[in-house]
This record gives C-alpha cells, structure tokens and sequence, in this order.
C-alpha cells in the first residue's frame, strides 16, 4: 500500500523542500522531487497544494485522564486524541496522575494503559510519576524502561512531591536505567505559606490570589536547585515541563551556558496569556485560567519567546488537562484555591504556535518543526516520530497557512466546555493529518476508529 504527498512545500527540522513523499508500508520511503505518479494509484495522491507539510505533532505533555480525588477531566483518552488528530499532533506521551499513597511505580502506569487500550486515535506513551523513594524504587525505574517507558516525574510540589535527599537518589537511579527524569519546579514551602496567609487575609473568591500565591521566584529557585542537585547526582541530564517565567529563564541560560544538560519545555498559555486573566469577574470565568504555574506578565511571555528562538527552550509541549469550567466554578466559586487546576490545549498548541510564533516572525518554519515534533520526539524517545526522514513513521501534518479561524469552544472537538484561548483569531490549521501513512483528518473530519493509535515503545532518552 502506497500513498505520494505532491505539490506541497516540506518542511523538517532542517530545511524546507520542494517534494513528494513516497509512504509505502506506513513509512516514508523516498523524499524527492517528481516521483513518478505511476508508482501510486491515482486515489492514494494527496495534493498538498498551498500547504506546508510538516511532520506530525509530538505532545509529550498532557494529562487525558486525570483524577484529582472525586474529580476527573472531561475528555478522557478518546475525546482528548480526538482532539489533538483535529490539532495535528499524532504522538501525546502522558502524565499519569497520583496513585493511591505508597502504590508502586507500575501502579499508575498498567492503569493508564488498560484505560487507554482501545480508546486511542493518535499514538501514546507514558512517563512514570515517582511519589516516593524506597530500596525498590532503582528496579522499579529500570522495569518501567523495559516496557518502554523511558523517562519519569517528579513533583516538587504538591502531596506527592519528593525532598531534595529522594531527587538525588532517584536522578541516580533514572540515569543509570537511561530514563529522562522531568520536573514539575515550584518551592513547596514558599507556595504554601504565601497561601496561608493569603487564606487569612485575601478575599478567597478573587482568582488574582492564585498567582499571587505561587510568585515567580517559586520556580526559579526549585528549576536552580534541581540544576544543582542533578550536578550532585553526577551531572545528569534533567527536563524541566512547563516553564512560565523570565525568572526561570535565566537560571536555565545560566546552566546551560556552562554546557549543564537541562532541557526545557513551556506551553502556548506561558506565550499567550497573562496574569490578567485572573481579574475577579462577575461570571466566575477568572477560575478558567487556575493552572500551576500560573499565568505571568506580559515580560515573561516575551522572554519565553526570545528562549524558543535563541534555542534555551527546547519544547512546547501543552500540559493539556481539561477541568471543565463547571467543576472549576463548582470547586472554586467560594475559594479559589479549591479549584482544580489545569486547562484544555491539546487542539491549539500547533495553530497558535505557527500563528503567533510564525507568522509573527519570532521563529522560522524550521524552528517551529523542532519545537512541536522534532525536539520532543528525540529528548523523549520516541522512534520514528517527529521528524520526516526516509525510514520513519508516516506521521503527516499538512498544514494550510491561509485558514483563519477564532478559537471557541463550540468549533474544537475537545471535550470540555471553554477554552482558554477563545476569542483569539489564529492563521494556519490543519488540512490533512496522516497517522503512519493513514489517513487521521482529512476536510475537517476524523473517520479513523477509536484504537487507531499504539502504544510507543519509548527508547532511552538522549544520552547527554
Ligand atoms: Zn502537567
């Protein structure tokens, strides 16, 4: 089974093309001008006219199916893959969730994979969450990454977050099986007791107390100490996720500066959004926005995109988690920090990428590729995704930079009832997604059945 790409302009990590891409077999077999029609039947070409054709997205950053005590997202593993088809992602690597206290590392993960079985229509993986340290925990890490699982979590903050002697030992541990170990950093201590007091002072329905409570020097100080703990551990690579701040920023060229391998993602909402978001309105809708980090200033998104561009952030990835507006209004309406955290971007992350990123001249086509697939297939190890190569799987954006569409809720195909993003126009969306040489979306439509997409055996991540 054969399929030709024609006419469109391919983009890679590296340069933009004037080919056809041959797939034969769910791979991409040749990338050259003019390859003969005859070698397809004439319903297996696809005419790229007008379109970039990209490799498809790799999202190594969402929460699908998240349950926070009695609360669960509403999309769940079919309407968020749904989504992120309808966005051109074809790969997501998801974050489980907590398990029960003390549960072991393969806990979560045998969950998230009977959960996701069958439901899928892009390809998936898994990090494992670390919650504790104990004498089981090296083997546990080496057996996650024989089942493919190549990297792992860990909070700074919250419930299940590890102290500085547990990150050490674990960051040895990780190492030594070649998994990733990536970071939620914000300072447990400083969130906390800015919260107490916020709770003894603020007027607790005011959203603007959330980020008041969780202060830019939170993540710069946990992103330095983990820089300096990896350094004890043996100078061991670390991934920071969702980095929101200038402050965080700098740490991060700092250390890299002196050749430390720290690798960094952030999401759409940290470029787009501000801390104006969070003004007390009437209709409750500022708890949209609660989400950790929270949203900064319009400063820090600007310097987030001046680190995409110089090459210090090396992902955007979305931490896509779909608490809908009712159950953050039903939670928070009385106290905001009740709410559950996280919003929806599985859909918009590429079509805002590419239009305010792109088309607004703060990073090239080549840039963009590296940021959504390329970079994050290689750091997460994926094989065969996230880049278009002779031998690679056949995961296809086709991009066409000229539709416009403003972001609702009602036009996305995520299950949840707002998006954070709505109102904004954004230029370039997906014509067409091929998901290993399969067609995935094609004029606004996902034929594809629930379970198209397969687990990803993940490999160990970039040895740095
Ligand atoms: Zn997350």
């Amino acid at each position: 089974m054969s399929t030709l790409v024609v006419n469109g302009k391919v983009v890679t990590a590296t340069a933009v093309l004037e080919s056809d891409i041959l797939i034969e077999d769910g791979r991409i077999a040749a990338i050259a001008e003019n390859i003969g029609r005859e070698s397809v039947a004439r319903d297996e070409i696809i005419d790229a006219s007008g379109c970039y054709v990209m490799p498809g997205g790799v999202d190594v950053h969402t929460h699908c199916n998240l349950q926070v005590g009695s609360e669960k997202v509403s999309d769940g593993f079919y309407h968020a893959s749904l989504a992120a088809a309808h966005g051109g992602t074809t790969s997501i690597v998801e974050h489980p969730g907590f398990g029960p206290e003390g549960c072991d590392l393969n806990y979560q993960v045998d969950l998230y994979r009977r959960e996701a079985s069958g439901e899928m229509l892009v390809d998936y993986g898994f990090h494992g969450v670390l919650q504790h340290v104990d004498e089981k925990t090296p083997a546990a890490i080496q057996d996650l990454m024989d089942q493919g699982i190549s990297s792992a979590k860990v909070y700074l903050t919250y419930a299940g977050r590890l102290d500085d002697e547990e990150i050490i030992r674990v960051l040895k541990a990780c190492h030594a099986a070649g998994t990733l170990t990536a970071f939620h950093a914000e300072n447990h201590a400083i969130i906390s007791s800015l919260t107490a007091s916020l709770r003894k002072t603020a007027r607790l329905s005011d959203p603007g107390n959330h980020p008041r409570s969780r202060p830019d020097y939170a993540e710069a100080e946990a992103v330095g100490r983990l820089i300096a703990l990896a350094r004890a551990a043996g100078n061991v690579p670390i991934y920071i996720v969702h980095l929101s701040t200038a402050a965080g920023l700098e740490v991060v060229r700092a250390a890299r500066k002196e050749g430390f391998p720290v690798h960094v993602e952030t999401c759409p909402q940290y470029l787009c959004l501000t801390e104006s978001c969070y003004e007390e309105r009437e209709d409750g809708r500022g708890l949209q926005y609660i989400m950790a980090p929270p949203l900064r200033r319009e400063e820090d998104c600007e310097a987030l995109w001046e680190g995409l561009a110089d090459g210090s952030i090396d992902v955007v990835a979305t931490d896509h988690c779909s608490f809908s507006f009712a159950q953050k209004y039903k939670r928070g309406k009385e106290d905001i920090f009740a709410a559950p955290g996280g919003i929806p971007g599985i859909e918009t992350r590429i079509p805002i990428l590419f239009s305010e990123g792109v088309l607004k001249n703060r990073i090239d086509l080549n840039r963009f590729v590296q940021l959504v697939a390329t970079t994050p297939a290689r750091i997460m190890g994926l094989p065969g995704k996230g880049e278009i190569a002779v031998g690679n799987d056949a995961d296809l954006l086709i991009l066409n930079p000229e539709t416009k569409q403003t972001i609702s809720a009602a036009t996305l195909h995520q299950h949840v009832d707002y998006s954070p993003f709505a109102g904004m126009t954004v230029t370039g969306w997906p014509a067409t997604v091929l998901l290993r040489g399969e067609i995935l979306l094609c004029d606004g439509e996902v034929s594809a059945p629930a379970g198209t997409g397969r687990f990803i055996s993940r490999t160990a991540t970039i040895p740095t």
